[in-house]
């Protein structure tokens, strides 16, 4: 009888921060909802600062990065959500 070897693992790449699909990576969004300017340009090209995906609301994030936001990232983006820029 034979020892059955143990297969290695398949080599997973290391799953990459968002941001590579040209978004904001999420540990700088903090940073980025402190930037008028760059919200206004995420609400006005309506792509989703984190994810691109269009459909952004006045924060200039989509509904599904909202809902994955810390709390204080969310009570950034509701300042937009309130008072767009003003
Ligand atoms: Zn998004």
């Amino acid at each position: 009888m034979r020892n059955v070897l143990r297969r290695p693992l398949p080599e997973e790449p290391p799953k990459k921060p968002v941001g590579d699909n040209g978004g904001v990576p999420r540990e700088r969004l903090i940073e980025v909802l402190k930037m008028p300017k760059v919200v206004a340009n995420a609400v006005k090209t309506q792509r989703c600062l984190l994810c691109r995906s269009p459909e952004t609301g006045k924060s200039g994030l989509c509904r599904i990065c909202r809902a994955y936001l810390n709390e204080t990232e969310s009570e950034a983006a509701q300042t937009y959500e309130r008072d767009p820029f003003g």
